[in-house]
């Protein structure tokens, strides 16, 4: 029975490194049918903050990362906060002193590591090995300090070995703490769990990403545009190698295709480009409804209508852009009735002697359609245009700045269908008058 946990420090907001960890470890969970716990290593009270622990668990509700145990969901391995576990810290400590592992330093504890090798096989990293032998260069580490307070090494283990975790899948960084995490095991008498030490996570320069790097906040992300899809899929790829030409997975896919062989060794690269583009994919993917729910905030907050013309306008603009924030700017002109011309078409048309007469001609043209469809009006262009020697395309694009102020956008079929023929007509008499 698989049990992985994510076990972060309330410390700040949660940030893309610290999210990672938690997708790998529910992944891994989700797949073998296992137990994914929230253990919240809140043992700094100097550094911890009611705030962090929220911003923790509201990262994780967005993203979708639901646990099985720890806060708000119960367990049989509680109390889930590190806070609240000092009786349980004393009695593994009391196990230590009983078989003589620990002595007293200047008040402090210190653990008596065995002076030998300790190899370790790690499920990404492969074989590491810590060699014990030397006292100088491993001494022995605290794991009690004089004010009575337990360190890190000591509790994490106490606390995998009690929540009976069979896999810890974690940062790098921590790769180089283990060897001494099973000493700890090996001095309980217990069977360590099995490791796996994820890849570092580079910025594009190359530096190692920070949680004050732009980008490293997942709080930022639900209001810059990105679906919580986009997100848990673009974190999958940093340091996940699907090993498909395929890119593009909601959760359920990567729970069926995850797995700790395909974790690379090499670090990975953080591009909010990549990001952005996985947005885009997943957008054209959602089903309508969902689609409308996630751009409705965006479009209202912008105080944009959500009027008749919203539905359609929606579905015309939502493969031309990558994040939900754009939608607004997107699809504007459509769902106002009083359009700004942007400047850069306008002095383009206006370059062009023919083009207000020929929209002139238009307008009376469309006024005069019987039938009003995508089709109709796209012919009536054509013929416009073709009526006063003109081609086409000298009056389509003028046609797509009379109507939506932009030299670029949805296709003008679309835009024609979803103003409706009366509202074109009004646009092009107010754009040549
Ligand atoms: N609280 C530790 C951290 O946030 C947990 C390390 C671990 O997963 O074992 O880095």
């Amino acid at each position: 029975q698989v049990r992985t946990r994510f076990a972060p420090s309330p410390t700040g907001y949660l940030h893309v490194g610290g999210a990672r960890t938690a997708l790998f470890n529910y992944l891994f969970a989700r797949k073998h049918g296992g137990t994914f716990v929230l253990r919240v290593e809140d043992t700094d009270h100097a550094r911890n903050t009611e705030a962090a622990r929220a911003a923790i668990f509201d990262g994780m509700h967005w993203l979708g990362l639901d646990w099985d145990e720890g806060e708000g969901h119960g367990g049989d391995y509680g109390p889930y906060n590190q806070s609240e576990r000092t009786p349980i810290y004393d009695r593994w400590f009391e196990v230590l002193r009983e078989k003589g592992r620990v002595y007293e330093d200047d008040g402090a504890w210190r653990f008596r590591f065995e002076r030998k090798p300790i190899t370790m096989t790690d499920l990404v990293c492969g074989e590491v090995t810590i060699d014990y032998t030397n006292l100088d260069n491993t001494p022995d580490m605290v794991v009690k300090r004089s004010d009575g307070s337990y360190v890190f090494h000591f509790v994490n283990v106490v606390d995998d070995l009690e929540m009976q975790i069979t896999h810890v899948i974690r940062g790098e960084d921590h790769l180089m703490n283990t060897p001494k995490h099973l000493q700890l095991f090996e001095a309980f008498g217990a069977t360590p769990p099995q490791y796996a030490h994820i890849p570092l996570i580079l910025n594009p320069d190359g530096s190692k990403m920070s949680k004050r790097d732009e980008g490293a906040a997942v709080g930022d992300y639900p209001r810059q545009g990105f679906l919580s899809e986009s997100v848990v899929n673009f974190l999958a790829l940093l340091g996940w190698n699907p090993k498909t030409d395929e890119e593009v997975f909601t959760l359920a896919e990567l729970v069926d295709r995850f797995s700790l062989e395909n974790v690379n060794r090499s670090p990975a690269r953080f591009d909010i480009e990549k990001c952005a583009w996985l947005n885009q994919q997943h957008l054209t993917r959602l089903s309508t409804e969902a689609l409308t729910a996630s751009a409705t905030p965006f479009v209202e907050n912008a105080g944009l209508p959500i009027n008749s013309r919203f539905p359609a306008a929606l579905t015309a603009v939502r493969e031309k852009v990558r994040l939900l924030s754009e939608i607004p700017d997107a699809l504007g002109f459509l769902v106002l009735d009083d359009i700004t011309i942007d400047d850069e078409p306008l002095a383009k048309v206006r370059s062009h002697d023919t083009a207000k007469p020929l929209l002139s001609a238009l307008a009376e043209t469309f006024a005069g359609l019987d039938e009003w469809t995508a089709e109709t009006a796209k012919h009536a262009i054509g013929d416009t245009a073709k009526a006063h020697g003109a081609k086409p395309g000298q009056l389509m694009f003028p046609t797509r700045v009379a109507l939506s102020g932009k030299g670029g956008g949805p296709d003008l079929g679309d835009i024609l269908a979803i103003l409706g023929q009366e509202e074109c007509v009004r646009r092009l008499h107010h754009f040549t008058n």
